[in-house]
């Protein structure tokens, strides 16, 4: 499920990512929390950058922040974990349409990626994952998750997806005693969409 608002937060300063990843450390400690959020609304031009209402901007950066928590109570889980796998949005190859050379395999379900383009950031994460020993699945959308969950036993899991997505997914994950990361895409919007390659690096 998309959200519905898109957002481009690609531009935004690094330091941005900082803080976030700060207060989701501190999330529990936050009694002025929404006063938080706006602070850093204010801060950072949320709004400006992102042309996001108030609430649309909330909803966004408390997502952020749950997900930062969560990344955080599950790392040491995850560090332990051996088989693992990386689910890639459909949405950021560079091409959705018939461009984009990668098989669609509707039994697993996933794509293949092709390695057509060079400067496609789902080819240079599909590389570097299978570097490091991960499965890679390019997923047409979260439903795929349980499906694959049930034909392959892994352990450790790292999830690219708007915030929405990432929710469901979690929530699938944590039923099934997998442990994840995620990773937020920065602009969403289901085509062209873009996620943090070094945010990937550090988190495989
Ligand atoms: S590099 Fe892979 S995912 Fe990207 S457009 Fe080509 S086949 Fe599709
Ligand atoms: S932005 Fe990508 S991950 Fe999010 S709902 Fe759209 S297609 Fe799925």
């Amino acid at each position: 499920m998309p959200y519905k608002f898109t957002y481009d937060i690609s531009k935004v300063p690094r330091f941005f990512f900082t803080e976030i990843a700060l207060i989701g450390y501190q999330r529990g400690m936050h009694k002025t929390f929404l006063k938080t959020l706006q602070d850093i609304i204010q801060k950072f031009r949320i709004q400006e950058a992102t042309g996001l209402n108030l609430s649309d901007a909330v909803v966004l950066l408390q997502d952020l922040i749950n997900l930062q928590a969560v990344n955080l109570i599950e790392r040491g889980k995850f560090l332990q974990t051996k088989k693992r796998a990386l689910f890639l949005p459909h949405c950021a190859r560079k091409y959705m349409d018939n461009r984009c050379k990668a098989a669609f395999d509707p039994s697993i379900p996933s794509y293949t990626c092709a390695h057509c383009s060079p400067d496609c950031i789902v080819n240079k994460a599909d590389c570097l994952a299978k570097k490091k020993g991960y499965d890679v699945y390019i997923l047409p959308g979260g439903s795929c998750v349980p499906k694959i969950l049930k034909a392959v036993r892994y352990e450790g899991i790292v999830g690219v997806a708007c915030g929405e997505e990432i929710k469901i997914s979690g929530e699938i994950l944590g039923g099934m005693d997998v442990a994840g990361q995620a990773i937020p895409l920065i602009k969403n919007g289901c085509a062209n969409t873009v996620f943090n390659m070094e945010t990937l690096i550090k988190t495989l």
